[in-house]
């Protein structure tokens, strides 16, 4: 280890910008200088060889997503090299996490994905960096071993098994947990299960080879995931969900009406507008259905809880959370108010530039993205703020046989009115408009050509002709309409 790379560090390991309002709409400042407050060069001891003492150089915290493109970026910078040095919970090298409830629920007999198959950085066209890839960089992995603890005077973790690590740069990337039901109602019964990692998914699959009878609870990205793969499974499946329609947060309920139908077809069955009293158990503690607030039982033999994640932040409270949006508070460049500490992935509350509002954002292109960004910005003279646009996919029925596979993807913001086009044959396709400008665009089906051109549509915003656009009888034919709106 060099002292070079350490004030690459100190110099870029700054915070510039303290955050002050919480607010989801507050204005948005240019990082500078804070009046009246000195810098403080971190104290950092460098390790006489690597990892041969407590002082690590660049720590991150977690394994998953955001971790994997981090260290992907550490090693284009020559920087990993016996300076860098994982913690994470889990025992797997970090990995793909979307494809859990993709291809890694597949059926037994239908090709299901498996690591090493799905590590970072293959989701983006990368390379697959397996456990043997971060030992020839040269990156230190601590497998098994969350932080539990900072001291950030000391610039010190202490992780669960008692070891102590000094940081000089310390990234923070340990995403969401699974949100639980208590256990009062049944949360922990044996054959229920969450969806978070690995483990996870791998019980779920030991149940689904023995279930008859699924319910699924939530209708949002998880619960149409896994629906689509107990399906799959020909097991009886069952939705249940508070909401008028399947992810209320993004779909028009005609958008989602054309989902909720294929799962029909397939044999799904929905309970909307339900909400759940507790689950039922037999005497020797596994689940055998789930009890609603009308008095009615669905049976299950295994329960699926899909209602959404929160950021993982126990260890960092100290670090500075934002109480709105959640997750630990961070500028531009993923600094947090506590100098040469970054948060990245699902745990940020970064400024989302486009819409001038504080956002966090549980996806993987903004896990990749905001790793890219905050290490480059640590390790280089890279000063420019993050600027990014929201991006949601999804692909379910994609195992062998399936009947019909589903891919879509939106870019954008799902403000002001929607005009649907299409007919889900297999194309659908929603444009939402806002004071005359395209703000977003959801895309059921597309060819390469119509899904590259989403970004540039959300991203430029352009004036569209509504009324053209309500008219067009095809969904190739507002796409052109739409992208001949660029040029205007
Ligand atoms: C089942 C599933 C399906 C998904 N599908 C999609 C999808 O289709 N499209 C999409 O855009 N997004 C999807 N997502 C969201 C996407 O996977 C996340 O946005 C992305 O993984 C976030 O990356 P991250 O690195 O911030 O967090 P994660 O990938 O969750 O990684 C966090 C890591 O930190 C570890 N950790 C937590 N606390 C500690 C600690 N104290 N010490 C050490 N390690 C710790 C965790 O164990 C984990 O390994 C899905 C998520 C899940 C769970």
């Amino acid at each position: 280890m060099t002292s070079i790379s350490n004030s690459l560090s100190i110099k870029h390991g700054l915070s510039l910008w303290c955050p002050h309002s919480s607010s989801l709409n507050r204005t948005l400042h240019s990082p500078s200088l804070p009046s009246g407050r000195s810098f403080q060069r971190r104290r950092y001891v460098v390790a006489s060889s690597a990892f041969a003492n407590e002082n690590r150089e660049f720590v991150i915290v977690g394994g998953g997503n955001a971790a994997g493109y981090a260290a992907r970026t550490f090693v284009e910078h020559e920087m990993a090299d016996g300076r860098l040095c994982i913690v994470t919970k889990e025992a797997y090298a970090p990995y793909e996490r979307p494809a859990l409830t993709k291809g890694y629920l597949f059926p037994l007999d239908k090709k299901p994905a498996r690591l090493p198959g799905f590590h970072t950085c293959v989701g983006s066209g990368g390379e697959r960096q397996t456990p043997e890839w971060y030992k020839e960089k040269g990156i230190e992995m601590l497998y098994e071993d969350p932080v539990s603890n900072i001291d950030i005077k000391k610039q010190t973790l202490t992780t669960n098994s008692g070891k102590q690590l000094k940081y000089g740069s310390l990234i923070i990337a340990t995403g969401c947990t699974a949100s639980r039901f208590p256990e009062k109602i049944g949360g922990n019964l044996s054959g229920v299960h969450y969806i978070r990692d690995v483990a996870d998914a791998d019980s779920l699959i030991s149940s689904l080879g023995k279930a008859r009878k699924v319910v699924i609870v939530g209708g949002g990205y998880i619960g149409m995931e896994v629906a689509a793969a107990a399906v799959g499974w020909n097991l009886d499946t069952t939705i249940i969900f508070p909401e008028n329609h399947l992810l209320q947060r993004l779909f028009t309920p005609s958008l989602a009406r054309r989902y909720e139908e294929l799962y029909q077809e397939n044999g799904v069955k929905f309970l909307k507008g339900a909400s759940i009293k507790h689950l039922e158990a037999s005497s020797d503690g596994r689940v055998t259905g789930v009890k609603l607030e009308d008095g009615s039982t669905i049976d299950a033999d295994t329960v699926v809880i899909g209602i959404g994640a929160k950021p993982a932040v126990s260890a960092f409270e100290s670090v500075g959370l934002n109480n709105t949006v959640g997750g630990i508070q961070v500028d531009g460049q993923f600094r947090t108010s506590i100098p040469g500490i970054f948060a990245i992935g699902d745990v940020a509350a970064f400024p989302l530039k486009m819409y001038d509002r504080v956002a966090r954002v549980e996806h993987v292109d903004h896990a990749r993205r905001s790793a890219q960004h905050c290490v480059k910005a640590l390790l280089s003279s890279q000063t420019h703020t993050y600027d990014y646009l929201p991006y949601f996919y999804s692909r379910v029925f994609e195992y062998e046989g399936s009947p019909r596979k589903i891919f879509w993807q939106f870019f954008g913001d799902n403000v002001g009115e929607a005009i649907e086009i299409g007919n889900f044959d297999p194309k659908i396709a929603t444009f939402w408009i806002d004071s005359g400008k395209l703000k977003g665009v959801l895309l059921e089906s597309g060819s390469p050509e119509e899904f590259q051109l989403l970004p540039k549509l959300a991203r430029s915003q352009p004036i569209v002709d509504k009324a053209k656009l309500q008219q067009a009888s095809s969904v190739e034919e507002a796409m052109e309409i739409a992208r001949i709106s660029l040029a205007d």
